[in-house]
């Protein structure tokens, strides 16, 4: 079923576009076969949490914004899931925060790199950081740790949705801030981020973008205030106890 196909009323009409997208990503050559694991997974924490933005995830996405918008050298990292379930959404952040989108990949290919980099061309996106690949992430083996020397290893802030966990760590060894975007608080990603977004990364990167419009003119005081109240282990643990004490009765299935 192509995605003008799968009627609006459906009850499950999310999921299946969802699902589409990623398996034209994979067809496409953007995604890779884990990554259908990877939509598997977060699909189930999704289900779980309601498929709504939690309060504290909403408050965590704000947070993400005055972050960014803080930050002197913003990066989006951008990997095959995200170029297939919301290009244009990610583009739209990186214009309303100032960011650079650097293609970084666990299972790296250069020919994959330039799929998504055109991709995202396509979605909007000017330049697109990724094929240089002449920077590291220190502590992890050479085709994982590799990066843009002037995009994510100068960033100060790195968005990292779907991260996994060792380089996660890793960029957090860099002093880095880091927003991780991951359906799964017990994840060791968001675990490791300084903010993370326990949240569907379609939901969740359109709505740092509003916050980020919305704060745009806050003075970076007030920003700073924000980030300083932000507190990454209150976040996980609403995340957690909405999945385990939430109920399957107010949902269509
Ligand atoms: P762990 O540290 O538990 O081993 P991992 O990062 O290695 O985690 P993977 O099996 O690679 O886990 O799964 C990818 C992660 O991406 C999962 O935690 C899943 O919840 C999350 N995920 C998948 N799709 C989305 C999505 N659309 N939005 C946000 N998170 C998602």
């Amino acid at each position: 079923m192509t995605e003008p196909e799968i009627p609006e009323d459906h009850p499950r009409y999310a999921s299946l576009v969802t699902r589409h997208r990623i398996e034209a990503g994979v067809e496409a050559g953007i995604t890779s076969r884990q990554g259908l694991i990877a939509q598997g997974r977060g699909e189930a924490f999704d289900y779980l949490l309601g498929e709504r933005t939690l309060p504290s995830a909403d408050a965590a996405e704000r947070t993400a914004a005055a972050a960014l918008l803080l930050a002197d050298h913003p990066v989006l990292s951008v990997n095959g899931n995200v170029a297939a379930l919301a290009p244009a959404e990610t583009v739209e952040l990186a214009d309303a925060v100032d960011a650079d989108l650097e293609v970084n990949l666990f299972n790296h290919t250069e020919e994959r790199v330039r799929r998504i980099a055109d991709h995202l061309r396509e979605h909007g996106a000017n330049e697109v950081k990724g094929l240089a690949a002449d920077g590291e992430i220190p502590g992890l083996e050479h085709a994982r740790g590799t990066v843009d020397a002037d995009g994510i290893e100068a960033a100060d802030v790195v968005v990292v949705p779907l991260e996994d966990g060792d380089r996660a760590e890793a960029l957090d060894a860099m002093g880095k801030t880091e927003i991780v975007i991951d359906l799964n608080p017990g994840s060791r990603s968001p675990q490791t981020a300084d903010i993370p977004i326990i949240d569907n990364l379609i939901r969740a990167v359109p709505n740092v973008t509003v916050h980020a419009r919305e704060l745009a003119d806050e003075p970076p005081a007030d920003l700073q205030a924000i980030v300083d109240a932000f507190d990454a282990e209150e976040a996980l643990a609403a995340a957690e106890a909405a999945i385990r004490e939430g109920t399957f009765s107010t949902r269509d299935s």
